[in-house]
């Protein structure tokens, strides 16, 4: 994916109206890209995968040495797998890891053995369900070793019988390594920040991981070109449940600032989206999600919180208690395609992507440019054709919602009421809020009264 060319853009409420064209298309051939690679929670396939990313943005590579306690966890050791396969007597290799990466259980424990069927059943997982599809199955935190293939591959080697023997191969290694996890920060004008968190540990699945990375690449890249952010932003790339764990773990100090962030996870399939409220469930990215997906052209949803899901689960946890949700278009576990071989890269499509990246970045403009205001000409409507701001001519073809837009801010800017409430009042979207209160303040209609993000109380 190339890094956009440079685009002047002011506020991050700016940048909804520069999303590149082409962008879904980059970020499936992101996808596709990443796609082969061999993710765990650890190895050389995230470091293939963070290697990458980093021809795309400016990115830190962190190792955590196996052993290291992190919180009430202990980083594990690291997993590569380097060749598997079952091959029947004539040395066919009727299921091999060089045609898909899923047909090893993660976290899978050497073995070369001759078997017979009987025995090596109970290593074999499938879908009677879905049986063409191949599941993705792990254990890390029990040692064993397995093989995930079709039930229809299942019934061919049932076929043969429970004395038929195999050549049984998995050629992996554990052992006291790392956990690699990427981050990328993006100062802004103030030190409070905003997290964007993708996951990195799937390996052969394409929505579920590789969607999120790649909407959060270019989310780093888009708001990079953004003159005036009032945030500074924290890209995370960490495996699941152990990476926020480990990442939280070393990083008190930034957890403090952080005032908002977004999960994303299963971001680029054809279902509308939603957003899981953090566990605060009414702060500024819920309510922020909350109008935007509200007012989105394929409206979407938001979804109570529950302590189970993807790692909002880690940052909502009561010690940390981060206003951290998560943003889904396919809800984990609900639709055929979660954790099987059927979501593949054509289960993304390049438009959700680029939606996906167009929704966040109106939501982080909600958050960005939020703020308190003063209508300063109070007593009845103030005269808006005299300022250049109302059509001289009733039936002119101004977009009504830009002259409605201005009303609602007039009549909503009590000094109390932000943009935000007013936007989610008129059911307009923030953006055509935000326009309005940009051109009654050039024209002193209105005073600015709490900015967002808004002034800390001096102690
Ligand atoms: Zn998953």
């Amino acid at each position: 994916m190339n890094t956009p060319s440079p685009v002047a853009v002011t506020t991050v409420t700016d940048l909804q109206s520069h999303i590149p064209q082409g962008l879904g298309t980059d970020l499936h051939q992101l996808v596709s890209d990443l796609y082969p690679f061999c993710r765990s929670i650890t190895g050389n396939g995230v470091r293939a995968t963070l290697e990458r990313l980093s021809t795309c943005i400016a990115l830190d590579t962190h190792e955590v040495p196996s052993g290291t306690p992190v919180l009430d966890w202990t980083v594990p050791r690291e997993w590569n797998v380097h060749a598997a396969w079952v091959a029947d007597f004539h040395g066919n290799r009727l299921v091999d890891f060089a045609a898909s990466n899923l047909h090893v259980l993660g976290y899978s424990t050497p073995i070369n053995a001759t078997l017979t069927f009987a025995e090596l059943r109970p290593h074999l997982y499938s879908l009677p369900e879905t049986p063409t599809a191949v599941p993705y199955r792990t254990s890390y935190w029990a040692e064993r070793w397995g093989f995930c293939i079709s039930h229809e591959m299942l019934q061919q080697l049932e076929a043969r019988g429970p004395d038929a023997q195999y050549h049984v191969v998995i050629d992996s290694s554990l052992e006291d390594g790392h956990l690699t996890y990427g981050e990328s920060f993006l100062p802004g004008d103030t030190d409070r920040e905003i997290l964007v968190h993708a996951h990195t540990c799937h390996p052969s699945l394409a929505n579920d991981n590789l969607s999120g990375i790649a909407v959060a690449v270019s989310l780093r890249q888009l708001l990079a070109q953004v003159q005036h952010r009032q945030y500074s932003y924290r890209f995370v790339f960490l495996p699941g449940t152990i990476g926020p764990i480990t990442w939280l773990a070393r990083n008190q100090a930034a957890v403090a600032r952080i005032d908002a962030g977004i999960v994303l996870s299963n971001v680029g399939d054809r279902t509308s989206l939603s957003f899981k409220r953090s566990q605060r469930e009414t702060t500024m990215v819920d309510r922020a999600a909350a109008h935007v997906l509200g007012t989105w052209h394929e409206p979407g949803a938001t979804i109570a919180f529950s302590p189970f899901g993807y790692d909002e689960r880690q940052y909502c946890s009561p010690g940390f208690d981060l206003a951290v949700g998560c943003l889904s278009r396919g809800i984990h576990g609900t639709f055929p395609e979660y954790h099987t071989s059927l979501d593949d890269c054509s289960f993304v499509d390049p438009a959700a992507l680029a939606d996906t990246v167009a929704a966040v970045v109106a939501i982080l403009g909600v958050m960005e440019n939020d703020a308190t205001y003063l209508n300063t000409s109070p007593y009845a409507e103030p005269q808006l054709g005299r300022r250049g701001l109302y059509r001289s001519l009733s039936g002119t073809n101004v977009d009504p919602n830009r002259e409605l837009a201005l009303l609602w801010v007039l009549n909503q800017s009590d000094g109390r009421r932000s943009l935000l409430d007013i936007a989610t009042r008129a059911s307009l979207p923030f953006k055509v809020i935000r326009d309005a209160a940009d051109l009654l303040l050039e024209v002193d209609l209105l005073q600015l009264v709490t900015p967002n993000p808004p002034t800390p109380p001096t102690l």
